[in-house]
């Protein structure tokens, strides 16, 4: 007995030993790849983005399959990250399921099932943003696409990209596939060559490549790549105010199980104000505590009390302003998505209200309620683009279940985010 308790001690460090040096083996071997740490997806009446995000800058490699139709995106030198979803129905127009996976030791792959032609998808770098590196994959229209844009020649004919000879990663691809699909297409080392971040002077930084029918080479101007880049990038040097609906005395609107939408609201608000920080925008919050933002508290009249966030976006010239609040109506029944503007401000707060709420509803998949005008005070007193968003009923049970747990306040969170990315986009 005694002997066979020492044997299986012994297994046991010789079992933790092994798990150890495989931990490490592993740490080493992954320690100068491009970690693929998260994939974004954002649905837009006109295409579907996805953005693939890496903590290090990372290359790809673009083929066409065809029977059924796969764009296949490889990244090389890239490790995918366990806590990315593999599998995703985009569920739209453009795109049908999305894989992705880690295709040998060194390559994560990402696979799109798409009916769109070759002219209507694009995929293209970013760097920059909440992660180092982006990889951009849109299908749909695409003019708005950076690596559509400069298919331009200078003297301004479109050329047409010329598919290269069929690649030696066809074999490879096709016993992955285990498909009947063949390889038609490809275009190796696509659109996007940047220089090496070493040196980078940000002159450099944003010029692209990009082969012409002619064999010539168009490199856009540093100039021009940067502003384009900029803009789809978009939050760099933006001003955002987030206002968290109610606060302190005020607890807004209370649902069936006790959740007050103050809660809610400021919880959603701060990992708002996260997402657009790491993008580089300035965040500028009414509150970040339960709490008044008149500095009478609990003294002061709703005018003073909605007045005072207005100021803080007003002082500050914010370039937009986001109220966030939850719904609550008689009927628990009633359930969904509305964003709000003031139909006699700005006149892009329509534009800001529909696409942050489109956002809201890809992310959290609740029903739309649509964008309205209405006279709430703090869009009507704010001097820029407004919107007031109602993430969600409170009063009706599972919105009110989801919008109380961490997933849905995540997603609300970069439900917003993504409508504000496409608004300044
Ligand atoms: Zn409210």
């Amino acid at each position: 007995m005694r002997h066979l308790r020492l044997l299986v001690l012994i297994l046991i460090a010789l079992l933790m030993c092994q798990t150890g040096a495989l931990a490490s083996d592993f740490g080493d071997r992954v320690k100068d790849m491009a970690e693929v740490t998260g994939v974004r997806v954002s649905k837009q009446d006109s295409k579907v983005r996805i953005v693939v995000e890496a903590d290090k800058e990372v290359d790809f490699k673009k083929m066409v399959l065809s029977n059924p139709e796969r764009v296949v995106v490889d990244l090389p030198n890239a490790w995918l990250s366990p806590k990315v979803p593999r599998d995703t129905d985009l569920r739209s127009q453009f795109a049908g399921k999305l894989h992705v996976a880690q295709f040998d030791k060194n390559t994560v792959r990402i696979v799109v099932e798409t009916k769109v032609g070759k002219n209507n998808y694009s995929v293209f770098k970013l760097k920059g943003g909440a992660s180092a590196c982006r990889i951009v994959l849109d299908f749909g229209d695409i003019s708005g696409s950076s690596d559509n844009r400069k298919i331009n020649l200078p003297d301004g004919s479109p050329s047409e990209k010329k598919p290269s000879a069929p690649p030696s990663e066809t074999d490879e691809v096709e016993q992955e596939m285990a498909s009947s699909g063949k390889a038609e297409q490809q275009e190796k080392q696509p659109e996007t060559s940047q220089p090496e971040s070493g040196k980078d002077t940000s002159k450099q930084k944003h010029v692209r490549v990009e082969e012409t029918p002619s064999g010539g080479v168009f490199e856009g101007s540093a100039k021009d790549s940067g502003d384009e880049l900029d803009q789809i990038t978009g939050l760099k040097g933006k001003k955002i105010a987030i206002d968290a609906g109610h606060g302190g005395s005020d607890s807004g609107a209370i649902g069936p199980t006790g959740v007050m939408e103050k809660t809610i609201t400021l919880r959603v608000a701060m990992e708002l104000k996260n997402l657009l920080v790491a993008e580089g925008a300035t965040v500028y919050m009414t509150r970040t505590k339960d709490t008044e933002v008149s500095p009478k508290k609990s003294r002061a009249t709703d005018n003073e009390e909605l007045q005072a966030r207005c100021d803080i976006a007003n002082a500050r010239e914010a370039d937009i302003f986001i109220s966030i609040h939850m719904d609550s109506f008689t009927n628990d029944a009633a359930k969904g998505t509305t964003g709000y503007y003031y139909a006699k401000g700005s006149a892009k707060s329509r534009s800001l209200a529909d696409k942050v709420r489109q956002g809201v509803i890809d992310q959290l998949g609740t029903p739309s309620r649509g964008t309205q005008s209405c006279n709430f005070y703090v869009v009507k007193h704010t001097d820029m683009p407004a919107t007031l968003v109602e993430l969600a009923f409170i009063s009706n049970r599972s919105e009110e279940k989801l919008l109380y747990s961490d997933a849905g306040i995540q997603k609300a969170a970069q439900g917003i985010l993504d409508g504000i990315e496409d608004y300044f986009n």
